[in-house]
């Protein structure tokens, strides 16, 4: 049986825990917590980065900074994850979708003046697969507006915009250390904040409304409740397991982007023959090899290709279901503008396992998906 993901384990993580229980510090931000924001502001080149409970928690603390209120609306795709919607759907706005581009699954940045009001306050790009969204576009559009980006960068941790870290180039950034992305801790993501001036309203939010953490600095001398917030911090434990990863971040990246290659090299020609289509890397971008996927011709072929490979003992899956096409999405959501590619797209697209130590059970993969690719079409 071939798994579709594999949550990163590279063998430090007991040590790192055991160090944490040892240290008799194991609620939030201990110090294997501050090594994690430290790498990411390193990486990132962002003024702050915080971890949170999740990415999905990011997102709420940014839709919090943003000060987005009732009857507000966000610019964002109807094809994404429920988490970049539901941040900013708490808070009583309303989510604007719009259409996708095919190539590359991302926001269609010519689409979004169209559906700018004047109660929009937000653009929430979501760089899909980790690869980046048309940032210089969006960021020139939010500046004239006056508007706020927000980017759920949940699977673009290492990726890069025209050298820029993704998550780093908006006002907010959002990453995600779930078990199916590049690096993880179980459950658990970080907050990037650009400017300045967010810094200490985020640290208030995260810590239920205190100045807590001006108090640990030894800024002031007892710590009060001072604005509405909440609890967004991760345990030391799960922190501890993700340090492991991310002192590894290069090699498991290099590891992810060995498997996306040789799946790019080996299905290459059934894309040359008008038979599928592959992903698709702007040159502005380099990728983090977070997905690996395909799109066959419709839901049917997609749905015979899924059959063929499980038969096989192969786990591929699909998503997302559009937003806009789901119970939520009506409710608080409504489409801009016409959906060309978005529901199309969706029903084509299959991500085949990609996971760090993958190693040679991807030729099987490859094998199978050849065998249909070839076969009676
Ligand atoms: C995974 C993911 C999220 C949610 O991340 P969590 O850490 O599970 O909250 C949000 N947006 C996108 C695009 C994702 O892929």
């Amino acid at each position: 049986m071939i798994t579709f993901n594999r949550p990163p384990y590279i063998g430090k993580e007991e040590l790192y825990i055991l160090d944490s229980i040892k240290s008799r510090h194991i609620c939030g931000d201990g110090a294997f917590t501050k090594k994690c924001n430290c790498w990411i502001e390193e990486k990132a080149h962002t003024k702050k980065a915080l971890l949170t409970t999740s990415c999905t928690h990011a997102l709420e603390m940014a839709a919090l900074l943003s000060d987005i209120q009732p009857g507000d609306e966000v610019i964002l795709p109807s094809y994404t994850f429920v988490s970049t919607a539901d941040a900013f759907v708490l808070r009583g706005a309303k989510a604007v979708f719009v259409d996708i581009r095919p190539e590359t699954m991302n926001m269609d940045e010519r689409l979004i003046e169209a559906a700018i009001t004047k109660k929009t306050k937000a653009i929430v790009p979501v760089h899909y697969a980790g690869v980046a969204c048309e940032m210089d576009t969006i960021l020139d559009i939010a500046k004239r507006y006056n508007l706020k980006v927000v980017e759920d960068a949940a699977q673009g941790i290492m990726s890069t915009y025209k050298g820029k870290a993704l998550g780093a180039i908006g006002d907010f950034g959002c990453y995600s250390f779930h078990e199916t992305k590049n690096f993880s801790m179980g459950e658990g993501g970080a907050l990037l904040i650009q400017d300045q001036k967010n810094i200490e309203k985020a640290e208030i939010i995260r810590e239920k409304g205190t100045d807590r953490s001006k108090f640990f600095r030894g800024e002031i001398d007892k710590y009060t409740w001072v604005d509405a917030g909440s609890s967004y911090l991760p345990s030391e434990l799960n922190a501890a397991y993700l340090y492991a990863q991310l002192e590894n971040a290069d090699l498991i990246t290099q590891d992810r982007m060995n498997s996306w290659n040789t799946y790019y090299k080996e299905l290459k020609e059934f894309e040359e023959a008008g038979r599928i289509c592959l992903p698709h890397i702007p040159d502005t971008c380099e990728h983090n090899a977070h997905m690996f996927y395909l799109k066959l011709r419709d839901l049917d072929d997609r749905t015979a290709f899924i059959r063929h490979l499980a038969q096989n003992d192969i786990k591929a899956v699909f998503h997302y279901i559009p937003l806009h096409s789901a119970p939520a999405g009506k409710r608080y959501g409504e489409f801009n503008g016409k959906d060309v590619y978005t529901t199309r797209e969706s029903e084509r697209l299959v991500r085949l396992p990609l996971y760090y130590g993958l190693g040679d059970d991807i030729y099987k993969v490859i094998e199978c998906a050849r065998e249909f690719l070839g076969g009676y079409r």
